[in-house]
């Protein structure tokens, strides 16, 4: 390929996101040093492994829109982990990275015992497999029964769907179950998440292609489908899928889904496919306890073989007790930044690091009540009147203006924002996003009086 020089286009692009980013965000994320450059892709440097996951997951797409605006063309990124830089810039981290100092191209088997037969899955994630999935007390029931599925896929339990909130394993679990067939066994395995699903649905329909969208889903031995709930109002696509369904049910080939919330709550979904989704064995997770949240932090760390204090985790773990994806996303500012500086991390450093992540709202029910209070106050009501069963006007907007805000700046699931709102049902806070959702593109002076609330509300929460 004929080298192309975009050295000061990727200088002036990373100049722009400096100043679309905290400092702290960009000096911890942006590490990245231009290296050379193809028409379409430029390589960049980055410090590790680890790193470059991270860059990738995180900021992948926000680099390659930036450099598209820039340069008017599409331009993609490629990495390469170079571990020390040259100019010192970045002292060694005197942290052990497993990976770092390896070859780029593992094979996805080798931490398995399992002979290293095939490349990985395409669509899998090589490292959501059982034996990085920590058994607790949250989710023993449902990692038991995964695994029995996937030594024994289309048989006992069929379809088998996960449910639960954000963050709490879900697609690791899903996923193990499609790295274990797909390692032992020759069966063809699909992952999709059900938006995926969606679009390509109707790509095929667009291109006429729909008979092999339905030979690429009927004839598959295990067929994964991620957060089904996005399948709400999408009663074509539900129609499609209710006869792969049958179609792979028949011939007793696997299913697993996943849904953020028990079928039963899913609004939108025609009865057929519902009675479906809850034909085999429906399993929940639930958020883990400090044990767990413990344990999985510890495994964690030995498979990144860094080097954290107990103390450190036992302090993470008392205060993000949210969700695990929460609580990696700590564990992973602590590794970045000891990356970074060189320095081992102490429970000073750590709760240094980590007093955003600490004090995020999303950490304590903290947020719901200050949404609560701070739209109480703004409508001189009381708290107490939002979570009544009041029905007036002047209580009734308010109340589905705080949900509304709640679910706009939380991660709080409909079911938890209903709870909070004096035990009512999630489909009565759908309702009430809805509500204010119209009342907005009718009354466009409604968005600038929610986004007032909303910097009152992150002024209060952050004083608090
Ligand atoms: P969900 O799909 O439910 O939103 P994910 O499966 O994406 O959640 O999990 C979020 C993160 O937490 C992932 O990185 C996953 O590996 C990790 N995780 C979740 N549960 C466990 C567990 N029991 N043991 C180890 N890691 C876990
Ligand atoms: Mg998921």
């Amino acid at each position: 390929m004929a080298e192309w020089d975009y050295e000061i286009l990727w200088k002036e692009t990373m100049n722009q996101i400096k100043g679309e980013l905290s400092e702290q965000e960009f000096t911890m994320w942006f590490n990245l040093e231009y290296i050379h450059a193809a028409e379409h892709e430029i390589t960049i440097a980055v410090p590790s492994s680890f790193y470059k996951d991270q860059v990738k997951q995180r900021y992948q797409v926000f680099i390659e829109n930036k450099l598209r605006e820039l340069m008017g063309k599409e331009v993609s990124l490629a990495f390469e982990v170079k571990p020390k830089k040259q100019n010192g810039d970045h002292p060694d981290a005197g942290i052990p990275e497993k990976t770092d100092h390896l070859p780029e191209k593992r094979s996805a088997a080798d931490n398995k015992p399992k002979a290293a037969k095939k490349t990985a899955h395409s669509q899998l994630r090589k490292d959501y497999i059982f034996d990085s999935y920590v058994i607790g007390d949250n989710n023993s029931f449902a990692s038991n029964a995964a695994f029995a599925i996937a030594r024994n896929p289309g048989t006992a339990y069929n379809p088998f769907l996960i449910y639960g909130g954000v963050g709490l394993g879900k697609t690791h679990l899903m996923q193990a179950i499609g790295n274990f067939i797909y390692d032992n066994s020759d069966a063809k395995v699909i992952y999709i998440t059900a938006e995926n699903f969606t679009n390509e649905f109707i790509q095929a329909i667009r291109d006429n292609k729909t008979s092999a969208f339905k030979n690429k889903y009927r004839y598959v031995d295990v067929l994964l489908i991620d957060d089904i709930h996005f399948l709400q109002k999408k009663l074509e696509t539900q129609e499609e899928l209710f006869h792969t369904f049958n179609a792979l049910y028949d011939a007793n080939k696997q299913m697993v889904f996943t849904c953020d919330r028990p079928v039963s709550e899913l609004k939108n979904l025609s009865d057929r496919l519902r009675s479906r989704f809850e034909r085999g064995l429906n399993v929940d997770l639930q958020p883990p306890n400090y044990e767990t949240r413990f344990a999985i932090l510890k495994k964690k760390i030995e498979t990144r073989g860094v080097n954290i204090p107990d103390e450190v985790i036992a302090l993470v773990s008392k205060n993000v007790s949210t969700n695990i994806r929460d609580l990696e996303a700590a564990l992973i500012k602590l590794i970045a930044y000891a990356e970074l500086v060189g320095k081992p991390i102490t429970v000073e450093t750590a709760q240094q690091q980590l007093k955003d992540v600490f004090a995020s709202p999303r950490q304590t029910n903290m947020s719901l009540e200050i949404i609560q209070k701070v739209v109480a106050e703004y409508f001189s009501l009381s708290v107490n009147d939002l979570k009544s069963k009041k029905k007036t006007q002047n209580i009734v907007f308010p109340r589905q203006l705080s949900m509304y805000i709640t679910r706009e700046i939380t991660e709080y699931s409909t079911t938890e924002v209903g709870q909070a709102f004096g035990g009512r049902d999630h489909t009565t806070v759908m309702h009430a996003c809805q509500k204010i959702e119209d009342k907005i593109r009718s009354d466009p002076t409604l968005d600038s009086t929610i986004q007032s609330l909303i910097r009152m509300i992150k002024e209060y929460n952050a004083k608090s």
